[in-house]
């Protein structure tokens, strides 16, 4: 059964915020079990709903050509209830403060379910640093830290990277905080490795959400060895699913970015997956890639991998949200797809989630694994991070990785648990209504011992 209310326009999100009403629209439908259950919380999810604070700002800064540009500025401080607000920065010529609400407020729920201390947050700015100088993206980073480090602190609120925020952007904005306060404190994260980073972190978001894929296969007998699986994306989430896919013994037919996808019928390698990332780290594109490669290597202008193979086991959208339709979604199931699980914050619209959830009663469904859950592992390790900032000390690699590869499995047996206990499939659960359910109920309950509502 689908819980689907009807789309009303709500306080928290007037109508010009659509990707805030989505992510809105998306949690209520899920909780409609609990809230029956238990109407009281209706209350909590009243108040969790808006923001605890919005920081927005302007960012002069100046161009190779002597000019001054100004972008906008945000912070979006959603809850602080489970601990300091804590989630990306995103730059990108997209950004406004619809798509950073929907982020912040999906991350509270993500945040919760890695059973770290950590509250929600989301930032960024309508930046983009494709097309830039080193010298233009330096000094936008200055500029947009003078401003943004009035309002963040190791223990009050910790960002970090996402799309369009890599190590180098953390390491300006990193210098120009530690250059106003005086003061080395874990204040981001994501840091390179010599200055506070922690290792895993920049493989942690893809690893995590293929650690997350292991734990629904093993529920199906299955394993990712021999899997056909497609992949969209090409950044730092696309690149480390592909190659721990490939690790593990799966094949990695697709990649994509905002031009278009590449095919290979046989799979891609390890090491096509390091010259993408080599061609990444200098904003460039996959059209231009595949010129250097042989015939096996297909480019489709233009368009995102979900249609383009007719044999699939595994998806794992990770480039931005809303990356899969209905009519893809549809196209996956009938290319014989079991598992979908999210690398990208909202990767499915609700046609295409709607289009999951009703396999769920079926004999072989499509079943998914939502973002907030499957790629919690980036946020994961940023939680580590800040513990090792705070303990002065760094962990080794096989360390970390096992704290991520424990999170993820808990994060899984948490949705499938709640997902068993309030949704309507009993052999696949619903893990949206479980990771949702699970992370509101955490963070609700602390919000109500703070006496955020009664
Ligand atoms: N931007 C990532 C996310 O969407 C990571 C956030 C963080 O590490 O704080 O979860």
């Amino acid at each position: 059964m689908l819980h689907k209310p009807a789309p009303v326009p709500c306080v928290a999100a007037p109508p010009a915020e659509p990707e805030f009403q989505q992510a809105l629209h998306e949690v209520e439908s899920t909780l409609a079990p609990l809230f029956e259950k238990q109407p009281e919380y209706k209350k909590a999810f009243k108040v969790i709903q808006i923001p605890e604070r919005l920081v927005q700002f302007r960012v002069p800064w100046e161009n190779d050509n002597g000019e001054v540009e100004v972008n906008n500025g945000f912070r979006v401080q959603f809850n602080s209830a489970l601990g300091p607000y804590k989630g990306g920065l995103r730059l990108h010529e997209s950004v406004n403060l619809s798509i950073l609400k929907f982020l912040g407020f999906e991350q509270i729920f993500k945040n919760a379910l890695t059973g770290l201390q950590l509250g929600g947050g989301k930032g960024g700015s309508d930046f983009s640093p494709k097309q830039r100088s080193n010298g233009e993206i330096r000094r936008f980073c200055q500029s947009f830290m003078t401003e943004l480090s009035k309002h963040i602190g190791q223990d009050t609120d910790v960002p970090a990277g996402d799309i369009g925020t890599t190590a180098l952007e953390v390491g300006y904005m990193f210098g120009q905080y530690k250059r106003l306060r005086n003061e080395f404190t874990g204040i981001l994260t994501g840091k390179a490795l010599a200055w506070g980073g922690s290792l895993i972190r920049p493989e942690a978001t893809g690893y995590g959400t293929v650690y997350y894929v292991v734990e629904m296969l093993k529920h199906m007998n299955e394993t990712v060895k021999g899997k056909r699986t497609l992949v969209s994306g090409s950044g730092n989430v696309a690149q480390y699913a592909a190659l721990k896919v490939i690790e593990l013994g799966g094949t990695v037919h697709s990649l994509s970015d905002s031009r278009g996808s590449v095919i290979n019928a046989d799979g891609f390698t390890s090491d096509d997956v390091f010259e993408v990332q080599a061609l990444k780290a200098k904003y460039g594109y996959l059209a231009d890639w595949v010129k250097t490669k042989g015939d096996k290597y297909v480019y489709h202008a233009g368009a995102r991998p979900w249609t383009l193979v007719d044999k699939v086991d595994i998806a794992l959208p990770c480039a931005t949200q809303n990356e899969v339709s209905g009519e893809e979604a549809k196209a996956l199931l009938k290319a014989g797809c079991r598992v979908l699980a999210e690398g990208s914050n909202m990767g499915s619209t609700q046609e295409a989630i709607d289009v999951y959830e009703s396999t769920l009663q079926t004999e072989k469904p499509l079943w998914y694994g939502p973002g907030k859950a499957a790629n919690s592992g980036g946020v994961a390790v940023s939680g580590l991070e800040m513990a090792q900032n705070s303990a002065r000390i760094q962990w080794s690699a096989a360390d970390v990785d096992a704290r991520l590869e424990d999170i993820m499995k808990e994060c899984y047996r948490n949705c499938f648990e709640v997902g068993q206990k309030y949704g309507a499939g009993k052999g696949y659960p619903s893990l949206v209504t479980g990771a949702n359910i699970a992370g509101f109920l955490k963070v609700a309950d602390a919000m109500k011992a703070h006496g955020d509502w009664y």
